[in-house]
């Protein structure tokens, strides 16, 4: 569980970190953060400067919680349009040196008040509040989020256009990800699986669970990394929802587990498939706001091109056993440890700890109001003819989500409003366009 510092904590652990960098040759510290829109920001300092911005952080301008994928600005009444400062505190706890970007190290960031208080728009504050209150109810949650990505050329053709889980895209490119996976793993990372995609272009990688706001950490440090390695493969890498009109997208799925103590409560219970009843409680939370979890899971435009049914994406609110269909795939796996749910309808856009706050939020309400899991779906939802389709549109899922009182009191005013005012601009900004702009607009940006 990631913990928040004091100021002399965090400089005390800089005055730790900076000679070891130094010793491995490292000249400059890079902060990530990813905002509402779902884009990876940063800044860097020097190595000298590493202890002074651990204690009060960088300049961070607020207008980024209004900020659109295109880098326009939106603004709501609250927000403060140029005016104002925020400090980008970097969590040293997670402090890598980049094994693809010699020279470097990052480390996830959190974004303060310049009067040093936690930043209510904070995406990372909120997913860490949401695990600390699932450890309140003296229980824990692991987690990891599959990163899917397609590599291009420089003309941005899809660089590697063998078959979908080829071997011969394997082997074209075996370098290349010989580079990734070692790259990771310097980086402590724990990998669990890397292969071609189905999609052109298009690999995957896994990783191992963890905790939620680290599952969150590892995933930005996993693109990040991913795309040092391509820039020295001379490679271009998309993790937008679709590259391609009619193609699979770029996933960003999402493990779960719900553990008491070293229980799983998705396995060896009396429930379904070995569910414990607040296991199903849990799942069934998550299932009912699903369709509101959507503006923070699949926040672009572009995700609905994506979202459709028979692309493996989850475009129906329903779950099964390793149903590929539904939005929640059961998984049983091969040992107690492994049982696990994926939701499959999230993808690549989403900023990891809008989601994961928001699924553990709504997962939270379930338990606590004792939801039913619904009836199983077996096969393909689509035959059905009754299966619940989730929505179809960024306008939708804004709606769902504007609807929504739990998000509203998850989140917290000010960075459910942010993430409202982006959402709908978003959907404003590509209304009239067509699908194939919106995915030329979006392609390159996440
Ligand atoms: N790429 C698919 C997606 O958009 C998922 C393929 C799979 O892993 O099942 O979610
Ligand atoms: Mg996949």
């Amino acid at each position: 569980m990631t913990t928040t510092r004091s100021r002399a904590e965090r400089a005390a652990q800089a005055r730790t970190a900076a000679p070891r960098l130094a010793a491995e040759g490292i000249d400059g510290v890079v902060f990530g953060w990813v905002d509402n829109a779902g884009l990876t920001r940063v800044k860097s300092v020097p190595l000298a400067q590493l202890e002074h911005a651990a204690e009060y952080g960088v300049g961070a301008a607020p207008c980024f919680d209004y900020c659109l994928v295109d880098d326009s600005f939106t603004t709501t009444p609250s927000s403060s349009g140029a005016t104002g400062d925020l400090r980008l505190v970097p969590d040293l706890d997670r402090l890598t040196p980049l094994a693809a970007q010699p020279g470097w190290a990052w480390a996830p960031a959190d974004r303060y008040t310049q009067a040093g208080a936690p930043h209510p728009g904070c995406q990372r504050g909120f997913a860490r509040r949401a695990a600390e209150a699932v450890e309140g109810r003296r229980m824990s949650v692991k987690a990891g989020i599959e990163v899917e990505w397609v590599v291009a050329d420089a003309a941005g053709t899809p660089a590697a256009p063998g078959p979908g889980y080829g071997m011969t895209r394997f082997v074209e490119h075996s370098d290349y990800l010989r580079e990734v996976l070692t790259a990771l793993t310097r980086q402590g990372l724990d990998v669990l699986q890397l292969h071609p995609e189905y999609a052109a272009g298009q690999f995957e990688v896994s990783l191992a669970a963890e905790g939620p706001v680290e599952a969150a950490d590892t995933a930005m440090l996993v693109r990040h990394t991913i795309r040092a390695v391509s820039a020295r493969h001379g490679l271009r890498v998309s993790y937008a929802p679709v590259f391609s009109d009619g193609v699979l997208g770029n996933g960003g799925h999402v493990h779960l587990s719900l553990w008491r103590r070293d229980r799983n409560l998705a396995h060896g219970g009396p429930g379904r498939h070995g569910l414990h009843p607040e296991g199903e409680h849990f799942l069934a939370g998550v299932l009912a706001e699903l369709p509101a979890l959507l503006a923070l899971g699949a926040p672009s435009a572009a995700s609905y091109l994506r979202l459709v049914p028979s692309r493996f994406a989850g475009a129906y609110r329903c779950w099964g056993l390793e149903n590929r269909e539904a939005a929640l795939r059961l998984i049983t796996g091969s040992t107690a440890g492994q049982a696990n749910a994926e939701f499959k309808c999230f993808d690549a856009a989403a900023n990891p700890y809008l989601v994961l706050g928001g699924v553990l939020s709504a997962g939270l309400a379930g338990l606590d109001a004792g939801l039913p899991l619904p009836p199983e779906v077996r096969g393909d939802p689509a035959a059905l003819g009754t299966a619940d389709r989730l929505p179809t549109s960024l306008s939708e899922a804004s709606d769902a989500y504007e609807k929504s009182a739990l998000l509203r009191t998850a989140l917290g005013g000010d960075l459910y409003e942010a993430v409202l005012a982006v959402r709908r601009a978003e959907a404003e900004l590509f209304a009239t366009r067509t699908d194939e702009d919106v995915i030329e607009a979006t392609r390159w940006r996440y």
